[in-house]
């Protein structure tokens, strides 16, 4: 559903992504690692455009991006949570669900559904600086959710936050799967890297492997993900 062919990006003469090849398949988690630095960020920025690249090309559903104004069918979440501090968690979701064009009768059914998906629905009505930081970073994922995107680009989500409700969170992942939705997500999480359909492992702007997990292991001739971390650094 998402292609990169050839992706190249520096900032000045530093080189971040090196001739990136990557194809992420519909209806599936996918995970993209790699060390501090390594360029997923700029990835991802470069396919919801705010960044541009150097080099290669980008496309979304076999069209190229340029052309295509599509942020409506992507569920994005920075790595930094972009919210109205000072609004309630309540007005946040209603400012962005007025961008995403939902229909208004619509949008505080649908404001409640996304806050009761990530656990939030009791605090609503409450400013965002009164969050906790797990908190923001929920409401971002309640707001990348918002109009029930195809694709969902979710950039360290689970920061910040508990085991369990990380635990949560994840099966509302396998769940948007399971309705057809993809998922494109980076961690330094090994155990949730190990939990997604297939991994892009990006060292130094370059993918150094791309397949299951468990093949990756494989190759590695490693037990865990996080072995093949360790031994790609
Ligand atoms: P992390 O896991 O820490 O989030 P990352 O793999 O997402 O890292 P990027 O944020 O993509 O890495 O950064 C890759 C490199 O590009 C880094 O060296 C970073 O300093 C550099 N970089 C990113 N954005 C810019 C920018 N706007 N201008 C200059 N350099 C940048």
């Amino acid at each position: 559903i998402i292609d990169f062919k050839n992706v190249s990006k520096s900032f000045g003469h530093h080189p971040v992504l090196n001739k990136v090849d990557l194809s992420i398949p519909s209806g599936e988690i996918f995970g993209l690692i790699g060390p501090s630095g390594s360029g997923k960020t700029t990835l991802i920025k470069i396919f919801i455009g705010l960044e541009s690249l150097s080099a290669g090309e980008v496309s979304f559903k076999g069209e190229e991006i340029k052309a295509i104004p599509f942020y409506k069918k992507i569920g994005y979440m920075a790595q930094s949570d972009a919210l109205y501090e000072e609004l309630t968690a309540y007005e946040n979701l209603q400012f962005f669900a007025s961008i995403y064009g939902l229909k208004k009768k619509e949008r505080k059914q649908r404001i409640e559904e996304v806050m009761k998906t990530v656990d939030l629905l009791d605090h609503l009505k409450k400013p965002v600086h009164l969050y906790s930081g797990g908190m923001k970073r929920r409401l971002s994922l309640a707001i990348a959710l918002l109009h029930d995107p195809e694709v969902l680009i979710l950039d360290e989500p689970t920061v910040g936050i508990d085991p369990v409700l990380r635990k949560e969170i994840w099966a509302q992942f396998q769940k948007l799967k399971k309705h057809g939705r993809t998922l494109l997500i980076t961690t330094h999480v090994m155990d949730e890297a190990e939990r997604c359909d297939r991994l892009a492992l990006l060292r130094d702007g370059k993918i150094i492997a791309n397949e299951k997990p468990e093949s990756i292991t494989e190759s590695f001739q490693v037990s865990s993900i996080e072995e093949v971390f360790l031994k790609s650094e």
